[in-house]
């Protein structure tokens, strides 16, 4: 007799897990689980996105990204219009007919900043919910960004709970975080630089070293605790990297020294580089901030450490990002009345993503100072006309936001904002270094935030 579900389907001879057989359910459609699952299913799996969000599911079935993210696209029209192997449902139902769910919901911070699991509680009860009707073998992985112990101390308990079945048995358990960087993510998706495979057990890990055989990266198998602090521990370094430099360059810019030389010379040391070296207001997006502060979180409240370095780490970010105020008031005098252009709303580049982005920070306070504020962003305007107050002159392009200002913030990197000749005779605050300061400063009044 052929044995029921998965581990047959997965058998080593068979070679046939791409395509034909294994049917993969993403729980969540948001940068992560709609690049997982458009990733999957171009490569040849039937996925089915499952989303609390009408709105997404309905885009996404129409072939039309509900996010700005280069080439995902073109992948939901290919998976979803053309080879049908990709479709997107609000129905937990669907993950019956499937082999392994991807939990890839939000995990934002609270309000004292530990981390909110409701989403992941939610999808973990639903699938569980589901799994209670299911015959045979099913694999759930979370790829949501999770304190060590989330998989083994909630997901688990739920998945059992609501199954009533045990995990490690009829329900494959696994931790395999995600590294994507937003802008990039697509690309990231198909060059990850490592996998991580956090296990409960060596099936599950075997099923998802399957799932990832053809992906050009070193793959880690570890328990599922340690795979859940291998991505903190990746942001709290990157993060720790963006404040180290940012201390550096406000010493150098004391110092009349430009801190982008410094980095030059550091990054010859193999040991350095000069990745996520670039000094200017610091880290923002859904990922940095709330992961950093729900790890300093747990450690202070339940592990009886306070993490100082990374606790430091936060802070100078907190401050950075307000440089970019009083180099303006340095340069304006009192801002009641003054116009403010801000050029950039998105947290980084090629993003429509405006979660923590440090845009939002510094217009509460040019608002709270009484400036007029205008604001231009190629991608994130709708994003950012949600969570913004209202009384900001929103314009269709740079030109149009700097053109009455008495002042402009480069707040994020776009091409689009480092043509030097935009800001003739204007004064221009760059808090990210977008223009050449040589360049800029024979054309308009040009300050860096810290060089
Ligand atoms: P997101 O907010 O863009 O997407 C989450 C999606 O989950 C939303 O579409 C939401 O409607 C949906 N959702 C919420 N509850 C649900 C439920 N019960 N069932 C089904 N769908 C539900 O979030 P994201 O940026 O994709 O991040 C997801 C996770 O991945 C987070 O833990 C984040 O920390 C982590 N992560 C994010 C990135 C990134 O760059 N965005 C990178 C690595 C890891």
């Amino acid at each position: 007799m052929k044995p029921a579900g998965l581990f047959w389907r997965l058998s080593p001879v068979s070679h046939r897990i791409r395509g034909e057989l294994v049917k993969i359910s993403v729980i969540g459609a948001g940068y992560v689980g709609l690049v997982s699952a458009a990733g999957l299913a171009s490569t040849g799996y039937s996925v089915v996105c499952i989303d609390t969000d009408n709105e997404k599911v309905a885009l996404v079935n129409r072939g039309i990204s509900p996010l700005h993210e280069a080439g995902l696209g073109d992948l939901l029209s290919r998976c979803v219009l053309n080879e049908g192997s990709l479709r997107t449902s609000t129905e937990y139902d669907e993950v019956l007919d499937t082999d392994i769910s991807l939990i890839c919901v939000g995990t934002p911070s609270n309000s004292d900043g530990s981390i909110d699991l409701s989403y992941v509680r939610e999808a973990a009860k639903s699938i569980g919910g589901v799994l209670k009707a299911k015959d045979g073998y099913h694999l759930v992985v979370t790829r949501s960004t999770v304190i060590p112990g989330t998989t083994m101390d909630v997901v688990i308990p739920l998945l059992e709970k609501y199954s009533g079945k045990k995990a490690g048995g009829d329900i494959g358990v696994a931790f395999n975080p995600e590294f994507l960087q937003e802008g990039k993510a697509v690309q990231a998706f198909f060059n990850p630089d490592r996998i991580i495979i956090g296990e409960l057990d060596s099936k599950s890990g075997d099923i998802l070293m399957e799932l990832y055989r053809d992906m050009p990266a070193p793959i880690v198998r570890t328990d599922v605790a340690t795979a859940e602090m291998i991505k903190y521990a990746s942001n709290a370094f990157l993060a720790t990297k963006i404040s180290f430099i940012n201390e550096i360059a406000n010493i150098c810019h004391r110092l009349g020294i430009d801190v982008y030389e410094i980095v030059t010379g550091l990054s010859f040391d193999y040991r350095i580089g000069d990745r996520f070296l670039n000094a200017g207001i610091g880290f923002g997006g859904s990922c940095l901030p709330k992961d950093l502060r729900s790890l300093v979180h747990v450690s202070s409240t339940k592990l009886d450490y306070p993490a100082p370095l990374l606790r430091a780490v936060l802070d100078v970010n907190e401050a950075q990002v307000l440089k970019m105020v009083d180099v303006a008031e340095r340069k304006l005098g009192n801002l009641d009345g003054k116009r403010v252009a801000i050029l950039g709303l998105a947290f980084k580049p090629k993003t429509d993503d405006v979660r923590e982005a440090p845009a939002l920070r510094v217009i509460g306070v040019l608002l709270e100072k009484g400036a007029l504020v205008t604001a231009y962003d190629p991608e994130a305007m709708e994003n950012a006309r949600i969570v913004l107050p209202e009384g900001i002159g929103y314009c269709d392009s740079a030109a149009e936001a700097i053109a009455d200002s008495d002042c402009v913030l480069i707040m994020t990197e776009w091409d689009e904002f480092r043509d030097e000749n935009l800001y003739k005779d204007k004064t221009v605050i760059d808090g990210r270094r977008a223009l050449d300061p040589r360049k800029a400063c024979a054309l308009c009044d040009y300050q860096g935030v810290c060089w």
